[in-house]
């Protein structure tokens, strides 16, 4: 039996290590192509979580030992990007026709960017926390990003920052403004990042909310974990909000154990009083943040000084008909204005889902319609797992729980589907080229596992080095290079490129 994967994020590698799993697959998978269009694979585990999670990112582990394990039956294909030009019919044709392959496994996450606030100055003022995040990670594509800085380049210390959104992105990025330059040099993080954040050096956060605390996003373990970063940090609470009267008989729906819980840890943090580590009150200057709650940004404008100027209105708060809390801005309330330096204030109010090759999307959810991971609407097997499936929220664990379901429904349709033609979907009489061929053939560079291991290699090589866990190739040429059997050092000569340099190559747009 052959399944095509498309994308190596957590949703892939966990479809990969289900279907691997499954009592009913064993001994029948002959072979799984993946599918990844940057050269490296682990997706947001990569480019996503914060540096300063190294045990996060220690999840990769298992799945490198997972393709050891089955190499003779799973394919990496790196820089391979699946697109228009592979129409859903090619892949389908390939993967997902009962006959030459039994299921096509969608695992792509949210690539419709970040929701935006769609307020007047937004650009050139308010940085996408996406974006940031892929920067100070070292993705390829965001690595010669600038942040932080004024136009002229520099990046002045005394840093203030402006975060809008309340989930534990928003969090993240906080506490990378936050962190000890000492403790992310030693992490796997961007170094460019490392220098320009220490440069920046924060000293005032604001963290803006449009509803109130009650209804955040984050999670309790990741406010805690903000709030307790360093003894010098100092909470301010601001509500900006008004209530509106709640309609008669309307039963308000109460916040979720998370969210009580996350409640408890603000009030617990906020207004305490600033000690250092022995107990006395420190000497510093704290660093404070902010948190703005019942506040909408409705206007940025850049300053002549530099800076960017947040002109924010307070909100009126509401239940709607399901007893959930909305909001709207105030027209006539006077507006709180926050200020920050320039290439500081981000957006981190939700990623996007698009819908490749016109699969069903379910705009209210943010994913692609599906029935326990089967997308709904389509002849053939195409199935998706992770955001795709169930849209851009919840952490690595939801999407191993997410794999299984999706995996089970692929094995009870595949069940049914056998019983109905009383032939069993094993791909084994296909003559089919293998995809190696087709990429060789049309002289594709595509990075496969043992690449993938080379860069890993020389990643940790050079991380020993400067005593950090690894510092990542920051390039695709240098990851290609890299995965083809060339040192850095054979690259530099034969290219002149070096690693600073940023030269983007794309991946193949496979068409076969
Ligand atoms: C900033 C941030 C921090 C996070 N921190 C944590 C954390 O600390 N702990 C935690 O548990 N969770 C965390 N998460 C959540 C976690 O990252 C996600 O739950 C998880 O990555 C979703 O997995 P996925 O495979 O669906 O998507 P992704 O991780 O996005 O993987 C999708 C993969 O598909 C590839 N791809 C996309 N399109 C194509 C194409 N056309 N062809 C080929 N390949 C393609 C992408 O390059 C990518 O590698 C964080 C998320 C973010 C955004």
């Amino acid at each position: 039996m052959r399944v095509g994967v498309v994308g190596a994020g957590p949703a892939g590698f966990y479809t990969v290590q289900s279907l691997l799993r499954h009592a009913e697959l064993q001994h029948r998978l002959r072979r799984i192509d993946v599918f990844e269009s940057l050269p490296v694979p682990f997706g947001l585990v990569r480019y996503g979580v914060a540096p300063d999670h190294p045990e996060v990112k220690r999840v990769t582990n298992s799945w490198t030992q997972l393709m050891d394990r089955y190499r003779a039956i799973v394919r990496f294909y790196g820089n391979v990007h699946v697109n228009g030009r592979l129409s859903l019919d090619l892949l389908k044709k390939r993967y997902a026709d009962g006959v030459q392959g039994a299921g096509l496994f969608l695992c792509m996450g949210a690539q419709g960017g970040d929701r935006k606030l769609g307020i007047p100055g937004e650009t050139p003022c308010i940085e996408s926390a996406r974006a940031f995040v892929a920067w100070y990670n070292g993705h390829p594509d965001y690595a010669d990003r600038v942040f932080l800085s004024q136009r002229d380049g520099c990046v002045a210390g005394g840093g203030e920052a402006v975060i809008i959104g309340n989930g534990n992105v928003a969090l993240d990025v906080a506490r990378m403004l936050l962190q000890a330059p000492a403790r992310l040099h030693v992490t796997d993080c961007n170094p460019v990042a490392v220098d320009a954040l220490a440069a920046f050096g924060a000293q005032t956060l604001h963290i803006i909310g449009r509803r109130d605390a009650s209804n955040a996003s984050w999670t309790a373990r990741e406010l805690r974990e903000l709030m307790t970063l360093a003894p010098d940090l100092k909470f301010i609470v601001h509500e900006a909000m008004r209530w509106a009267p709640t309609p008669p008989g309307l039963q308000p729906a109460q916040p979720s154990r998370t969210q009580r819980r996350a409640l408890e840890v603000l009030r617990r943090y906020a207004g305490s009083a600033v000690i250092d580590e022995v107990g006395t009150r420190a000497q510093v200057t704290p660093r404070t943040i902010h948190f703005w709650f019942g506040l909408s940004p409705v206007r940025a404008l850049l300053g002549d000084d530099q800076r960017v100027h947040l002109i924010c209105a307070p909100n009126e708060l509401f239940y709607d008909s399901l007893g959930q809390v909305q909001c709207r801005t105030i027209q006539d309330a006077e507006p709180v204005r926050i200020t920050a330096s320039a290439g500081a204030v981000f957006r981190s109010i939700g990623y996007v889902v698009s819908a490749p090759w016109g699969l069903p999307l379910d705009s209210n959810q943010n994913c692609i319609r599906n029935n326990a991971g089967r997308v709904v609407g389509l002849e053939d097997a195409v199935y998706v797992a992770g955001w795709l499936k169930h849209g851009p929220r919840g952490v690595i664990a939801n999407t191993l729980v997410d794999a299984q379901e999706t995996v089970a429904q692929f094995v009870s349709d595949l069940r049914q589907a056998e019983r109905a033609t009383q032939a069993r979907a094993d791909g084994s009489r296909t003559h089919e080229p293998e995809v190696e061929d087709l990429l060789k053939q049309a002289g594709h560079s595509f990075v496969d596992w043992d690449g993938w291991l080379r860069i890993d290699a020389e990643e940790q090589h050079r991380g020993r080095l400067c005593g950090a866990d690894r510092r990542k190739i920051l390039t695709r040429s240098d990851m290609l290079r890299l995965a083809g059997g060339a040192s850095v050092a054979d690259y530099q000569q034969n290219s002149g490129e070096g690693l600073g340099n940023r030269s983007h190559r794309t991946p193949a747009d496979v068409a076969f």
